[in-house]
């Protein structure tokens, strides 16, 4: 068990962080890390019959039951669909909660995104791990700063997605499908989008490219800390 590790998931709406980051939080719980997503926003605009209003109480209840199932805690940010700001605000909502759960590891949007939640999401995210990390900023909690940061694959941010890192999903999925299944979203009852099908084919195609049956794929930021490598000479 490592309980001092955590992975964090940041989405831009409630069943983003779930539908591109469960398997990989699976993972980490089944390995002993703790685990927390958080949902910028409730992504509650995004029904055609209900109001904004009742479709916010249902993602809610659905984003506790996944986060259940999971084995992670949930964190709401209190911004509105579609209306998700790239501000300093946003920023410290999100380096408070890195603060506050000391992830080890944090997924997010990649930034090719055609959802603009998403993008500011990935904005405010990397934005935010200089005030989460700054000492010189006292906060209700002490500084952290996470060891990595990774792009999760999101039908909705392709545009650039660049698989690096491979992760085994295989022994887990069957657990993540419950999981995404907590969203009557993933149920395909609120829009025609087949998410199911179209999340369980990427799994399935990165599992072929990185040899295993299921496997997430990663992106890492092209310039974070850690890549710093002194050399002699160039070309060693
Ligand atoms: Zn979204």
């Amino acid at each position: 068990m490592d309980s001092d590790r955590c992975i964090m998931v940041v989405g831009g709406h409630a069943a983003d962080a779930e539908i591109m980051g469960g398997a990989a939080v699976l993972k980490h719980v089944r390995a002993g890390w703790r685990a927390v997503l958080v949902h910028a926003t409730l992504g509650e605009k995004g029904h055609p019959k209900l109001s904004a209003e009742e479709y916010a109480a249902i993602k809610e209840k659905e984003a506790r039951r996944a986060a259940e199932i999971l084995g992670a805690e949930c964190l709401m940010l209190p911004y509105r669909d579609g209306e998700l700001p790239v501000s300093e605000d946003a920023q410290w909502d999100i380096a408070d909660a890195i603060r506050q759960y000391r992830p080890t590891v944090i997924l997010t949007h990649w930034k090719g995104s055609f959802h603009r939640d998403h993008a500011n999401t990935h904005t405010n995210v990397l934005a935010s791990l200089f005030f989460a990390g700054l000492r010189a900023f006292q906060r209700q909690h002490p500084a952290h700063h996470p060891s990595a940061v990774y792009f999760a694959e999101n039908w909705e941010d392709m545009e650039g997605f660049r698989p690096e890192l491979y992760l085994d999903v295989s022994d887990v999925f069957d657990r993540y499908l419950e999981a995404i299944h907590a969203y009557s979203l993933f149920r395909g009852e609120v829009v025609s989008f087949r998410y199911e099908q179209w999340y369980e084919g990427a799994s399935r195609m990165r599992g072929a490219e990185a040899g295993f049956d299921r496997a997430v794929a990663l992106m890492r930021p092209e310039s974070y800390y850690g890549v710093r490598k002194p050399v002699e000479l160039l070309g060693e």
